[in-house]
């Protein structure tokens, strides 16, 4: 194992009782936050607005040797280990009560290389953290739809982002990670070095150490042809998007999306509430060539709005900026290869009879890059699979039933769920642990718990989705 340059040999004996985390707290050069800390409680706060919970404590790390220091500390007092980087977990994993919290949201250091295209990042970084700082040198990486996501869960899982179709996947880009394993030993995963955990961690999720910075090939993309295309919902529109989208050149992604339209400026006053299909476009060729591509979509109603024009690329977020406010959510999420005429129709009926009027139904055409890469290459391997199918019920005010909003997506999800063929490991719900199984194949599933065994046998790095180690 390569071992970082100046390692703390200090190994926390378990002899002595108790956990004493003044000697932890010595040992870090960020924080250590416990429950009486003036900062505890706006810590603890994740995404999702109805997740409460006191973990134990907080390591707040301020590089590699603190997050080694809180992982061996874990280790050596048989402490739950939960790990947070942007805190967007959808299995709200990255919080957990009397749990240690692997804290790497003040990790968010962004080095761009004009030079060699790369990227270094911290996993505390969000996609927007790193869109700005790239797009300074004309570069981008495609990473998720919401700025405010981090890259540690991100990646890990895969990472479907705005430009999916013609540069793959986040983790389709990643040269290399530094990664701190389950004994605390700092090592680089690369195609080179420790490869088999390079290969696991582009989708495993967080099952195999906790990554302290990652390395992007980044695409010379400046301005993108982007924005909504607002339609009105039927069985009609929605066939016809899914048609073309899966067709479509590379360099046109989409992400389709049934929602009522929302009070915004560029929502005529009559239509607002109305059931559309807002199709958030990213294309990355010439401005000519994407007018053409999107032509078919614009010819499949009078859009009720359409905001698509040349942007700077970091400008796709503000698409999403609705999506970076706190909220509580429900979902149930799957790949398809077909989506029959009765799901469509029954998606439309229940996105009219929604218990918010911020749930949504969406759709994500898939192929194109991300298909080139076969499904051996990399831990995510639904490579094949031509289309994104997530139920997300959505609320803000914290106070509101929560059950109300699970039932309706556990509804639409009953009458849908057989057109789906696997799951995207970052969208499974607290409640699907079972669905790992549809997160990978089994030969990926064998493999990946046979790493399992050789990187954390003890199975330290549990609150992830999590595949235990092959016995
Ligand atoms: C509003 C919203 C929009 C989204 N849009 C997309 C999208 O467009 N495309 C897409 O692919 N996904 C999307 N996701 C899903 C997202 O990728 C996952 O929820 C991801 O886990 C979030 O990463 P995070 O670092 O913010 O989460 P956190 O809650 O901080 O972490 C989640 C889990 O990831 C693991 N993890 C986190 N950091 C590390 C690390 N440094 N090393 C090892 N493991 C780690 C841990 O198991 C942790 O429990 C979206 C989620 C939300 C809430």
């Amino acid at each position: 194992m390569v071992i970082s340059p100046q390692p703390r040999p200090f190994t926390y004996s378990v002899a002595s009782a108790g956990a004493p985390f003044e000697a932890l707290r010595s040992r870090l050069a960020g924080e250590l936050i416990t429950a009486d800390d003036d900062q505890y409680d706006a810590l603890r706060q994740v995404q999702e607005i109805t997740v409460d919970r006191r973990p134990l404590a907080l390591v707040r790390a301020a590089d590699e040797q603190d997050v080694a220091e809180a992982v061996r500390f874990a280790r050596d007092y048989g402490q739950p280990l939960a790990v947070r980087s942007g805190g967007h977990s959808l299995a709200r994993l990255s919080m957990i009560d009397d749990a240690i919290v692997v804290d790497l949201s003040a990790m968010k250091r962004v080095n761009i290389n004009p030079a060699t295209r790369t990227a270094q990042v911290q996993p505390g970084a969000t996609s927007g953290n790193l869109a700005g700082p790239a797009h300074e040198f004309g570069l981008a990486l495609s990473t998720g739809d919401t700025s405010t996501v981090g890259m540690g869960g991100l990646t890990t899982g895969g990472g479907i982002g705005f430009m999916a179709r013609k540069y793959g996947l986040a983790i389709d880009n990643l040269l290399s990670a530094r990664v701190v394993t389950a004994e605390g030993d700092i090592v680089t995963a690369s195609a080179s070095e420790h490869p088999d955990l390079f290969w696991a961690i582009r989708g495993g999720g967080g099952n195999f150490g906790i990554v302290t910075e990652f390395q992007y090939r980044l695409a010379p993309v400046s301005q993108v042809l982007g924005g909504e295309l607002m339609l009105p919902a039927s069985r009609d529109v929605i066939r016809g998007y899914l048609d073309y989208t899966a067709s479509a050149p590379d360099d046109l992604t989409t992400i389709a999306t049934l929602m009522h339209a929302p009070p915004a400026p560029h929502v005529p006053r009559e239509r607002v509430g109305e059931l559309v299909l807002s199709i958030l476009v990213c294309w990355t060729g010439s401005a000519e060539d994407g007018e053409r591509a999107l032509a078919p979509l614009r010819a499949l109603a009078t859009p009720v709005a359409d905001t698509v024009s040349p942007i700077p690329y970091p400008r796709i977020y503000s698409f999403t900026a609705h999506q970076e406010v706190r909220h509580g959510w429900s979902i149930r999420s799957m790949f398809a290869d077909e989506l029959s005429d009765a799901t469509l129709d029954v998606a439309l009926e229940e996105m009219q009879r929604s218990t918010s009027p911020y749930s949504i139904v969406q759709f994500r055409g898939l192929g194109g890059a991300m298909r080139r890469v076969t499904s051996e290459e990399t831990a995510f391997a639904h490579r094949e699979r031509r289309y994104f199918v997530a139920i997300i019920a959505v609320w803000l005010d914290p106070a509101e039933d929560a059950t109300v909003h699970q039932a309706w997506t556990r509804s639409l999800w009953r009458q849908i769920h057989h057109d789906g063929s696997g799951v995207y490991v970052n969208f499974l719900e607290e409640d699907e642990k079972e669905r790992i199984l549809d997160a990978y194949p089994a030969a990926t599933f064998a493999r990946l718990a046979e790493i399992k065994r050789r990187y954390d046998r003890r199975n330290l790095f549990t609150f992830n989705q999590n595949i235990r180690p092959q016995s």
